[in-house]
């Protein structure tokens, strides 16, 4: 019978990694004669989860050949080893006879959407017959569960990840960055993220003391194994893995009405601009948006760079679809945008009084329908000769999205387009 293996939370804020403890562990599994069915899985939970450590991610993979108390050593073995459990962390290790059933899949979905009690991992572990082991809290009881009851049917990508040996942890990454650029042209969009096109940067990488020398995201493991190839690295590369993953296919959204919004969701709200968006002084831009229910602030805060520069131009009356996080925050819950579509834009009217017939300068309002006078001459004129001005919208309607620094790993970015469906 099979054997479902989930892993969370290995890493304190500070290093160590998940995919790293679940690669090495999947290898001493086969030392001992165990066969991988499929890819292991990297799966994101609520990027919300206030209590998450980096990026929110919990992994699982399936194997065969194994008994379950040879499995349970060679899992705690690991842990003990290379996780971070001085640090604090929460790991936590689920195991599974058999396949997840509608029980656990539920359970990834709330963990994906909702922000789960510890309890109720706990209960769907006893009812599903999932044995736990746990560290510390056991927060990381949730991720182990939901990983394996992950339910990737609406979108997968996979993401090919290198770690790093031992010795040359916390040194900088000898990656060749024109390589990656190279890489980048050849494969994209079929991989996505390589590269961050407003600052420039290289993002295959991370700058954390991590074991991850580099992780290339992609939508089929094919293209993956092929951009891999084209990475001029100097440095010894402990081990490859492919993993399918949840990353950017959008299911941590929910449809919702302003008036449905809650502290932690993901939501999807369509909505007319209700306010003019105006930026305030840390950069950040706020407006109002209104559906038949309600209202809701809307934000492209300052990490948004360029994207910040198309919310500004929204005016009242716009209809849009705001994609984005919901925040309790003092002015009330605010949706953090991460992108939107334009569908309709009305059109920009501005009146202005008119100019002088006799001297040619502009005239001032002498109020509220109280018609115009010419300050230098002294012609009056009634309100209904004011000047009515189409100014032109300087943006098309459309999706729009914030650079990939400011993206979480669940939205799925504009340039795949239509390329999951196909997946
Ligand atoms: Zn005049």
């Amino acid at each position: 019978m099979a054997l479902w293996i989930g892993i969370d939370d290995t890493d304190s804020r500070k290093a160590g990694c998940t995919t790293y403890v679940a690669a090495v562990a999947m290898r001493r599994l086969e030392a001992l004669g165990a066969r991988l069915i499929g890819y292991p899985r990297l799966v994101r939970l609520n990027p919300n989860c206030p209590y998450k450590t980096r990026g929110n991610a919990a992994v699982a993979f399936k194997v065969e050949g194994v008994e379950l108390e040879k499995a349970e050593d060679v899992m705690t073995g690991v842990i003990e080893e290379l996780s971070e459990l001085d640090e604090g962390a929460e790991t936590s290790i689920a195991f599974l006879r058999g396949e997840p059933d509608e029980r656990l899949r539920g359970f990834y979905w709330r963990a994906v959407r909702e922000l789960i009690p510890l309890e109720d991992g706990f209960r769907v572990a006893e009812e599903v017959g999932a044995k736990l082991i746990y560290y510390n809290g056991g927060m990381g009881i949730i991720g182990a569960l939901a990983a394996i009851g992950a339910d990737l049917s609406l979108g997968k990508t996979y993401e090919l990840i290198a770690h790093r040996r031992r010795e040359y942890w916390g040194t900088v990454r000898r990656i060749d960055p024109v390589s990656v650029f190279d890489m980048d042209r050849a494969t994209r969009p079929y991989t996505f993220d390589n590269i961050d096109p407003e600052s420039g940067e290289i993002r295959i990488a991370p700058h954390t003391p991590c074991p991850v020398l580099l992780g290339i995201r992609g939508v089929n493991p094919e293209i993956l194994e092929k951009a891999f190839k084209m990475i001029r690295i100097y440095e010894p590369i402990e081990f490859v893995t492919i993993f399918e993953t949840n990353q950017a296919t959008d299911v941590h959204y929910q449809k919702l009405r302003t008036s449905d919004l809650s502290d932690g969701v993901s939501a999807i709200v369509e909505g007319i601009v209700a306010e003019a968006p105006r930026i305030d002084v840390g950069g950040h831009v706020f407006f109002k948006l209104r559906d038949m229910h309600g209202e809701i602030w809307c934000a492209a805060y300052e990490p948004t760079k360029s994207f910040r520069k198309l919310i500004l131009q929204l005016i009242p009356g716009d209809e849009i679809v705001a994609y984005g996080a919901v925040k309790q925050k003092p002015q009330g819950l605010t949706l953090n945008l991460e992108k939107i579509y334009i569908r309709v834009l009305v059109e920009n009217i501005i009146e202005r009084p008119p100019t002088c017939p006799d001297c040619r300068k502009r005239m001032t309002s002498m109020g509220k329908n109280k018609g115009f006078k010419c300050r230098r001459c002294g012609t009056r004129l009634p309100e209904e000769c004011k000047e009515i001005v189409r100014v032109p919208r300087a943006i098309k309607p459309g999706f729009y999205e914030v650079p990939p620094s400011a993206r979480r790993h669940l939205t799925r970015p504009l340039m795949l387009g239509e390329l999951l469906r196909d997946n």
